[in-house]
């Protein structure tokens, strides 16, 4: 078999590609809405790959793994990778847990950190009843995460906050070192959740990057009573195309709330100071930017050999990430905990992607599905009115 073509679609915000070959199987991958203007990255690979069996996943990957980066730009790699795997497991009539060494696992956990609505004040009752309408959903989330601190608005909607200076626009840092206001402010915030949450439904928060190590571990240290699922990239997180693992290990090692970060970070390699170091309890790449489903299973395998759990980030990867995320953690390590749950936006791609379970989360859970590659396909003639002019050519 070989690629014919490659192709890319803005769907709703989400760059979608289609891989072509002269069998007639295609594959499908999907990329996070957040990267709706890079459609350019993802046919930068076509003349790469055309030719090649697609079914030699790991053969097309080594030709061009090496041409992505952190976040974002490890998207056009991640998501060919994932429409491989849809046309391997197509061509041998198998879902792709089978050829990642099959499934341990018949359902698999989702945790929330999607279902969400817009939070523009930041106090602790505020935060009390984003907790209470999370866990009010259908889903029956057994794990809700929430942003606060440098995740937020917080620093520039709290007086006094930190001593930083607060920059505007979009995608700018907040960071800087907390004030002891700041500092009672947040902690107050996530004893509001606790309460109505309890011990019934696990806390996670997303809260940078912007911590300072010292602050980080003072919050960490704070909420020990708490309980509390994860604190995540306090230090580093979005966009930050670095690791800084060194400077986790001033906080990780004294605390026993675990610290998760991971999901800005490309390849296995940039994961072997965290891992290795266990400068993280807990790490959190996202297949669609971290170089595929394979690359997930890869650093999940290496990081259960030395005891650092796996909570894989997800949330903008739309209804096609959705099923590569449960094909990929059916077949995970015990390390496992749960992905972040992922929707449709807008709505109207539940009418344009047939395969999926309904409803899709039952107990905080989704089903392993058996239907052949990714098991969820377009329904192309649904699809195409949803195409932009300039994608019209995009199911020919
Ligand atoms: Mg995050």
């Amino acid at each position: 078999m070989k690629i014919t073509d490659l192709k890319c679609a803005v769907l709703g915000r989400n760059p979608v590609i289609r891989i072509k070959t002269d069998e007639g199987i295609e594959g499908i991958g999907q990329a996070e809405y957040a990267k709706e203007n890079m459609k350019w990255l993802f046919l930068h690979y076509r003349d790469a790959i055309i030719g090649m069996d697609p079914t030699d996943v790991e053969r097309v990957m080594q030709r061009i793994r090496r041409l992505g980066a952190f976040k974002p730009w490890g998207a056009g790699v991640s998501s060919i990778e994932m429409a491989l795997w849809d046309i391997a497991g197509k061509a041998a009539g198998v879902p792709v847990y089978k050829l990642l060494g099959g499934k341990v696992r018949d359902r698999v956990r989702v945790y929330n950190g999607n279902v969400q609505r817009t939070m523009t004040s930041f106090n602790p009752e505020d935060f009390a009843e984003e907790a209470r309408w999370m866990k009010s959903q259908p889903e029956n989330f057994s794990i809700v995460k929430q942003a606060i601190s440098f995740h937020t608005m917080m620093p520039r909607e709290v007086p006094d906050y930190f001593y930083g200076e607060i920059e505007t626009g979009p995608r700018s840092p907040r960071t800087g070192v907390m004030t002891e206001r700041g500092m009672k402010h947040t902690i107050a915030c996530v004893e509001a959740m606790k309460d109505v949450l309890g011990d019934e439904v696990g806390l996670a928060l997303d809260c940078g990057p912007g911590f300072y190590p010292n602050d980080a571990l003072k919050f960490a240290k704070a909420l020990e009573h708490l309980n509390v699922m994860w604190l995540e990239d306090m230090i580093t997180g979005d966009y930050t195309p670095y690791v800084l693992a060194d400077l986790y290990r001033e906080v990780t090692p004294y605390t026993t709330t675990p610290i998760h970060t991971g999901e800005q970070i490309y390849l296995r390699q940039n994961f072997m100071d965290l891992i290795e170091k266990r400068a993280v309890n807990i790490v959190g790449p996202d297949f669609a930017d971290v170089g595929g489903i394979a690359e997930l299973k890869w650093i999940t395998e290496y990081a259960d050999l030395h005891g650092i759990s796996m909570a894989p980030h997800g949330r903008f990867d739309g209804l096609f990430g959705l099923a590569a995320q449960v094909q990929v953690a059916a077949t995970l390590p015990k390390n496992y905990i749960a992905f972040e749950y992922t929707t449709g936006d807008p709505d109207w791609w539940y009418d344009i992607v047939e395969g999926l379970p309904d409803p899709i989360v039952k107990d905080s859970h989704i089903e392993v599905w058996d239907a052949p590659g990714l098991g969820v396909t377009f329904d192309v003639e649904a699809a195409k009115r949803h195409l932009r002019k300039e994608d019209s050519d995009f199911f020919d």
